[in-house]
């Protein structure tokens, strides 16, 4: 079994009930218990887009990652219908799998660590939350570290619960 970091992301439509419905899938699918961060606020890359609610959360998982992967692209699938039109709309959530028991992993479906979590302030913050002894997998960098040398971010920690 191994521990397993998950990012969540909305920016959609309600994204507090979105991050809700997500963390309540992960404590279905996770073996043991599910450890949460605070839901963060941050700026949305790109022109005229809703700024995005962010948060971290561990699972305890005995699948094989890609396994756990196609769970994850399954339930944002599910997720991503707007239930006021009968077309598939936007994704409501995003779940990326930042770290599998610290193995690094490379295919065309899956990088493991995440490829892009160093350069997120919206992972990175809510990381240290629930893991505060994390080190990077590939070069060992604490995440003090790690934030301190992310680029910057407009992002605030919430008092929202979920
Ligand atoms: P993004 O997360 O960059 O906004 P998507 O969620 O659509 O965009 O992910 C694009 C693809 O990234 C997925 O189809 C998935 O196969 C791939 N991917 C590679 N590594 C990972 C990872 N560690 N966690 C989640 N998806 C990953
Ligand atoms: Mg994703």
């Amino acid at each position: 079994m191994e521990t397993v970091v998950i990012a969540l992301g909305s920016n959609v439509g309600d994204r507090q009930q979105h991050l809700t419905d997500g963390r309540k899938f992960l404590e279905g699918i996770t073996q043991e218990s599910l450890e949460k961060s605070s839901i963060y606020i941050s700026e949305a890359v790109g022109p005229s887009t809703r700024p995005f609610l962010n948060s971290v959360v561990t699972i305890q998982s005995n699948r094989s990652p890609l396994d756990l992967l196609d769970q994850l692209k399954q339930f944002e699938t599910d997720h991503g219908r707007d239930p006021s039109s009968p077309r598939w709309s936007a994704r409501t959530i995003d779940l990326d799998i930042i770290d599998f028991g610290h193995q690094k992993f490379e295919s065309d479906r899956l990088r493991l660590p995440h490829p892009e979590y160093q350069n997120r302030l919206f992972v990175l913050l809510p990381l240290r939350e629930v893991c505060p002894q994390w080190t990077d997998p590939i070069n060992d960098k604490s995440i003090d570290d790690l934030i301190s040398e992310a680029p910057e971010l407009i992002i605030h920690r919430t008092e929202l619960n979920w």
